[in-house]
C-alpha cells in the first residue's frame, strides 16, 4: 500500500509555506477586486463625524471625548489624546524617504558572504534568488524575490501614494485608498519571512560544506529597510485621507 504514495517529500517543511502562499494569492486577488472596484457611484454615507462634532477618540481605548482636551491624558484610561496622530505626514515622509534611500544599498550591497575552501562568495539579493531557481529551489526564489525585493517596494510605493493624495487633499476613490493601506498592514508580515529565508539558507549551507557565512552590508541596509517601512506604516494615519473629504464638504 505505501508504494503508492509520492515517495520523494522535498522539504517537508515548506508546505505550510505552500499554503500560505496559495491564502495570500487568493487574499490579493480579493484586495485587487476590491481596488480596482468602481463603487464611487455609491454615495457616501454623510453621517456625523467626531471632526464635524468637535471630538475626539481616544487611541487606546475609544472613549470619545471633547477636541479641547487634545494633547492632556485621556479621562479613563490616562493616554494622551490627539486629535490624529501627531506630525503623521512628517514624520511618515521621513521614514519612508530614509526606507528609499537604503533600498539601494540593500539591493547593491552583498546581503550575504560565503567563505569555503572555494573561496569567498558575495551574494546580493537578487543573485541568491537566481541561484536559487538555478539550483532547484523555485519555491524558496520566488518566497525570497516577494518578501525582499517585491513586497518593501509595494509598500513604499503605496505609502508614496497615500501621502501625496493627502497633500493634494484628493476626494478620489477614498474608499480603494483605505483599503490600500489595510493592505500595507497586512504585506508588512511577509517582510519578516526574510530572516526565515536567511536562516534556511545558512542551515543549508553549513551542512552542505566546510564554510562560514557572515552578513554582508546589504544585511543591515535591508533590515533597516524592513524596520522603517514599518515604522512608515505605523506613523501614518488613514484618517488623514478621509479629512479631505471633511474639508471639502467645509467648503460647500
Ligand atoms: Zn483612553
Amino acid at each position: 500500500m505505501s508504494d503508492t504514495q509520492p515517495p520523494r517529500r522535498k522539504l517537508p517543511r515548506l508546505s505550510g509555506a505552500r499554503e500560505q502562499l496559495q491564502r495570500s494569492r487568493k487574499f490579493a486577488s480579493s484586495v485587487v477586486r476590491e481596488i480596482t472596484d468602481d463603487d464611487e457611484r455609491t454615495p457616501l454615507p454623510q453621517v456625523p463625524t467626531a471632526t464635524r462634532l468637535g471630538l475626539l477618540s481616544c487611541h487606546a481605548c475609544d472613549l470619545v471625548s471633547p477636541r479641547s482636551l487634545e494633547g492632556q491624558p485621556c479621562p479613563r484610561c490616562g493616554a494622551t489624546l490627539h486629535h490624529r496622530k501627531p506630525d503623521s505626514v512628517a514624520r511618515t515622509w521621513a521614514f519612508l524617504l530614509s526606507a528609499y534611500m537604503l533600498y539601494i544599498p540593500a539591493n547593491l550591497l552583498p546581503v550575504m558572504v560565503t567563505q569555503s575552501i572555494l573561496g569567498t562568495q558575495q551574494d546580493t539579493i537578487l543573485s541568491g534568488v537566481i541561484y536559487l531557481w538555478l539550483s532547484g529551489s523555485r519555491l524558496l526564489a520566488g518566497i525570497v524575490l516577494i518578501a525582499s525585493i517585491i513586497v518593501p517596494l509595494l509598500k513604499m510605493l503605496i505609502l508614496t501614494l497615500l501621502l501625496v493624495s493627502v497633500h493634494m487633499r484628493s476626494t478620489w476613490r477614498l474608499r480603494q485608498r483605505t483599503r490600500l493601506y489595510g493592505l500595507v498592514e497586512v504585506i508588512g508580515r511577509w517582510s519578516m519571512l526574510d530572516i526565515f529565508v536567511v536562516a534556511l539558507l545558512a542551515s543549508l549551507v553549513r551542512a552542505g560544506a566546510l564554510a562560514t557565512i557572515i552578513p554582508g552590508g546589504g544585511a543591515l541596509a535591508f533590515a533597516s529597510v524592513v524596520v522603517l517601512t514599518m515604522l512608515a506604516s505605523l506613523s501614518f494615519d488613514p484618517r488623514l485621507l478621509w479629512d479631505s473629504l471633511e474639508q471639502q464638504d467645509a467648503r460647500h
